[in-house]
């Protein structure tokens, strides 16, 4: 079964997730547990917490279908010192939020080195911030996401996944997220059923289909191999309607959290049913 879902706004609260997630008929869904823009954010309160729990109940929400983002500010491969540290700290309480919430995943942008320091070093410092915020929380896999490459952004290249993971003590607690926009503006087409094929072969040879923890489902404005990060609406974009086509069909996407970032959140309950529609009876 395909889990598909969006990231729906917590405005009111954690607790008001769920329900949005509901409302359009999403079989999954993304959220921040704190203000994404901001470095602090006051803690969960406990009644937020159990009305979170009680929402995901009843609207029939388990949290192998809930896939928290973590805030945009956090860089755990910071090249400097204090911002490092700044980082490392926020993404504990980020797994700390998670933990209280009952979640078992949070996925997170790897890092960027910001021209200071190089690909490998910049690498082994995300590893070593996984192994800390691992070594102090319990229950929560860090979730790696694949970007566009954007800047300096590392994490858009298999082999940087790999490399990260290689480097990660507790294997049983990373995992990936692959989003579909970034897969392909990274330079990884998906548009024909061999390019589909081979580029999934690639990321099963480097990383391996056992870390595959969720994905993000966007259509990309920006071509093949552009490096830049501009969602579409499915099927709106340079992606066009057939690699969605092939993931629907695709038995190794079952029972993972995928999730919507398009751009016109008005259509997501739209674009759900638009890709349930394309799985092959
Ligand atoms: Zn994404
Ligand atoms: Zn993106």
């Amino acid at each position: 079964m395909k889990q598909i879902g969006a990231h729906v706004s917590t405005s009111g609260g954690v607790a008001k997730a769920p329900l949005n997630a509901a409302a359009i008929g999403a079989k999954a869904f993304a959220l921040f547990t704190k203000n994404q823009r901001r470095w602090q954010a006051k803690p969960l309160a406990d009644t937020q917490i159990d009305l979170f729990k009680q929402n995901c109940h009843n609207a029939g929400y388990a949290v192998s279908q809930i896939l928290p983002h973590d805030s945009y500010l956090i860089n755990l491969g910071h090249p400097e010192k204090e911002g490092l540290a700044k980082s490392r700290n926020a993404f504990i309480d980020e797994m700390r939020r998670c933990e209280q919430l009952g979640l078992i995943m949070l996925n997170f942008h790897p890092g960027s080195h910001l021209k200071k320091i190089s690909d490998d070093a910049c690498l082994k410092r995300i590893a070593e911030s996984i192994n800390i915020a691992l070594d102090q929380t319990n229950g929560v896999t860090a979730v790696i996401e694949n970007t566009a490459g954007q800047g300096t952004n590392m994490g858009w290249r298999f082999e940087h996944l790999a490399a990260i993971i290689d480097s990660v003590e507790d294997k049983a607690r990373v995992g990936v997220c692959l989003d579909t926009c970034h897969t392909f503006t990274a330079g990884y087409d998906l548009r024909t059923p061999e390019k589909y094929d081979e580029t999934l072969a690639r990321f099963d040879h480097i990383v391996g289909f056992q870390y595959l923890k969720g994905v993000h489902l966007n259509d990309a404005k920006p071509d093949l191999g552009s490096r830049v990060d501009r969602h579409a609406s499915i099927g709106k974009g340079k992606l066009g309607m057939e690699p969605f086509r092939y993931i629907m069909n695709d038995n190794r996407f079952d029972d993972i959290p995928m999730i919507l970032e398009t751009v016109d959140s008005t259509i997501w309950g739209q674009e759900i049913r638009l890709l349930y529609d394309l799985v092959e009876k």
